[in-house]
């Protein structure tokens, strides 16, 4: 990195990755000519509970990217001589998005103009993204990444507690409880941190079993490993819930004490016989005999969810027959059990938050909802019949472009290559009359746009997210940016001016964050008592946390912050939790004689997201190079697969082609594909965008393909 100074000798912030958040040191140390001069190095931070000093390489390389070769270091403006991506300056690029969104607005109406935000950027982002689509551009469209990541365990929380905050208890209550059934979670990959909190789970003498269809390096921690289809969770669920009843485990104060529904919930459990959840799942029942046994004889239980249950078309139900089965035992809204679904974008849970999601205000508050409208319409000073209503999901809004919707604005996100469906979503990116986006890198959307502004990243610039956990915190800028590069707020605070709002879009983020407390005052997620200093003082507040000295005449004490919820009482109106009746049903695509395997996805400890970030860095793509297909012996030889082979995976939707990875560690009726990398091996060429009607989610993780030798 040349040039920028530190900002401080050694700066405690967090990785600008997955939900864990984890903490660590930043620190300039001469980097000699060579390097260009000073560069930026992560130190162990020890302090910080969460990790304890523990980064996955992801983290602990996250500093190349502040340096990178490609890093975008000026505006690119596409210039219709040539058709390419040019330099250009600040004030011709911002002109361009202004003219281009206005062109829209004025030719088409509002609605036209979409936003696209997402799950890594700050509170303050998130916030200011949302406001300024619904202020200055007006539109109902916007929406966001995290859509795709964890949108059908929020639906199912709010549906069955009244709120929805990731995990309702701290990380550190996991150890404690008497077992943990963790569902559709790979966390020895996707958080390698985290995986201490189960091996302690262990030796202090607690239960752990993993239901994957893959035999992961998280699930090879297990007490007991349930390996479903694909797309039978819900069914497994229901099984497991039947043998409790008809085991007679359900705890029955509880359900009478605390919750409300069960008469509906049980009978449809009942409909699922072990033997028939058998044939549908492929677990035997003895394993689901074993489950139940170990669940209901420890004294306390968590179910932990993550994208496995929750991004398919009926994930909402996925993870409320999950959340029924802790219910009907008695293990939620009680000291060490509970439901938690496990985030997984850096800031997947802040995001989701304050407002850039299609049907939110913040503060978790509703759109439709006209208390919340005219709450947050004073904040920002506007009259709430001028707000628009709820928008398209994330999907739906990237399938309408060029349709109805004909610019977006796209902030933190790269849809070509994370989207479902993805080369359908290219096209239809590519059908835009104008295409405006922010990012670091030249992302593969990036390359399809009409202008581009480099912007900060997460060292550069000070800020909140908040954790799987519901713990806000602060991410401090640590390093000047390179000239030339702007924050998102300054660039929200310009095109805002230019487009006739000149006031509204401050630029310093505690300033932003103050407006956010305001705004999430009396909501769901009520941020108003957390500031900088507490976040700083505290290593993070968990909200809701109210500012308790609004409207006192005297000293009062400040709000400790919620780390645990729902012991009291749930959320809801009446403090009962709900039971769903769900009941299963398949896939919104199964096998057949052309597609007769069944696709699953998911990622890699050395890779993120969508890659745009760490497939810049030499380590990480030494460590995971490119896509693989991953195919059990019995498959491959039934193919004439050999290790190695290039395979090309085609599903109704596309194909993809990566070499085989054989091993015995999947089920011998699915493959497997990590979905971080562009081109010919780009997994989700191959997804299946069929919603679930509630979340909105795609079903990333199941679909029908074929697979053959490339060539044959
Ligand atoms: Fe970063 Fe997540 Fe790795 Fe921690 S586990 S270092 S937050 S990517």
């Amino acid at each position: 990195r040349t040039s920028p100074a530190l900002t401080q000798a050694s700066t405690p912030t967090h990785c600008p990755y997955c939900a864990l958040q984890c903490g660590m040191n930043l620190r300039a140390v001469p980097g000699g000519e060579a390097a260009g001069g000073d560069v930026v190095e992560v130190v162990e931070r020890t302090d910080f509970p969460v990790n304890r000093g523990a980064l996955c390489g992801k983290g602990r390389t996250a500093p190349a990217v502040l340096s990178s070769r490609v890093r975008l270091t000026e505006p690119l403006v596409r210039r219709p001589a040539t058709g390419r991506l040019e330099p250009a300056t600040w004030e011709e690029a911002l002109a361009k998005i202004a003219e281009g969104l206005g062109r829209t607005r004025e030719v088409y109406g509002r609605d036209a103009v979409g936003v696209f935000g997402g799950g890594g950027l700050t509170n303050e982002k998130a916030y200011a993204l949302g406001k300024f689509a619904r202020v200055v551009l007006s539109t109902s469209q916007i929406d966001y990444n995290g859509r795709f990541c964890m949108s059908s365990a929020a639906a199912a929380h709010q549906r069955a507690f009244g709120l929805d905050r990731g995990l309702p208890f701290p990380l550190e209550d996991i150890p404690r409880t008497g077992c943990v059934i963790l569902v559709g979670s790979n966390l020895a990959e996707t958080m390698p941190p985290a995986l201490r909190y189960l091996t302690e789970l262990k030796e202090n003498g607690g239960r752990l079993i993993v239901v994957d269809p893959r035999r992961t390096r998280t699930a090879e921690q297990a007490d007991l490993h349930l390996a479903p289809r694909p797309g039978t969770d819900l069914a497994l669920a229901l099984g497991l819930l039947h043998l409790v009843v008809s085991q007679g485990r359900t705890d029955d104060a509880f359900i009478q004490e605390r919750t409300a529904g069960w008469d509906e919930a049980r009978a449809a459990a009942m409909a699922h016989w072990p033997e028939h959840v058998e044939r549908v799942t492929g677990v035997p029942v003895p394993q689901l005999r074993e489950a139940v046994r170990m669940f209901c004889d420890a004294g306390t239980g968590m179910v932990l969810t993550a994208r496995g249950p929750e991004q398919q078309s009926k994930g909402t139900d996925t993870v409320g027959a999950w959340i029924n089965l802790c219910l009907a035992t008695g293990k939620a809204g009680r000291p060490l059990s509970g439901y938690g679904c496990l985030t997984g974008q850096g800031n997947g849970q802040g995001g989701r938050e304050h407002g850039q999601k299609a049907d939110q205000l913040p503060g978790y508050r509703k759109l439709t909802d006209p208390a919340a409208r005219e709450h947050v319409a004073g904040v920002w000073g506007v009259d709430p019949d001028s707000l628009p209503g709820p928008g398209r999901s994330a999907y739906e809004l990237l399938d309408a472009l060029g349709g109805d919707i004909k610019s977006l604005l796209l902030m933190g996100s790269n849809p070509v290559v994370s989207a479902p469906r993805a080369s359908h979503i290219e096209e239809r990116l590519r059908s835009l009359d104008f295409l405006a986006v922010a990012d670091v890198v030249l992302s593969e959307t990036a390359a399809l746009a009409d202008v581009v502004l480099p912007v900060t990243q997460w060292a550069e610039e000070t800020g909140t997210t908040t954790n799987l956990e519901g713990r806000v915190l602060l991410r401090r800028r640590a390093v000047g940016p390179p000239p030339g590069v702007r924050t998102d707020l300054e660039v929200l605070h310009a095109l805002a001016a230019l487009l006739g709002h000149e006031k509204g879009f401050p630029v310093d983020p505690e300033e932003v964050f103050d407006e956010l407390r305001r705004a999430s005052a009396g909501g769901p997620a009520d941020y108003s008592g957390i500031s900088y200093r507490r976040i700083a003082e505290e290593d993070g507040v968990f909200w809701p946390c109210p500012d308790t000295s609004e409207g006192s005449a005297h000293a009062v004490e400040p709000h400790p912050g919620t780390p645990r919820l729902f012991l009291d009482r749930f959320a809801t109106e009446d403090g009962r939790a709900r039971f769903v009746p769900v009941v299963h049903r398949p896939a919104a695509e199964e096998t057949d004689a052309e597609y007769p395997v069944l696709l699953t996805t998911g990622r890699v400890v050395a890779q993120y997201q969508s890659g745009a970030q760490t497939r810049r860095v030499d380590e990480l793509n030494a460590a995971a190079p490119g896509p693989f297909v991953e195919l059990h012996p019995r498959l491959a030889q039934r193919l004439g697969v050999g290790e190695g082979d290039r395979l090309t995976v085609v599903s109704r939707r596309g194909r993809a082609v990566a070499p085989a990875r054989i091993t015995d560690a999947i089920r011998s009726d699915t493959v497997f594909m990590p979905f971080h990398w562009p081109g010919e091996g780009r997994a989700n060429t191959l997804t299946n965008p069929a919603l679930d009607p509630t979340s909105r989610m795609p079903e990333f993780k199941v679909c029908a393909v074929r697979v053959e030798r490339e060539g044959d």
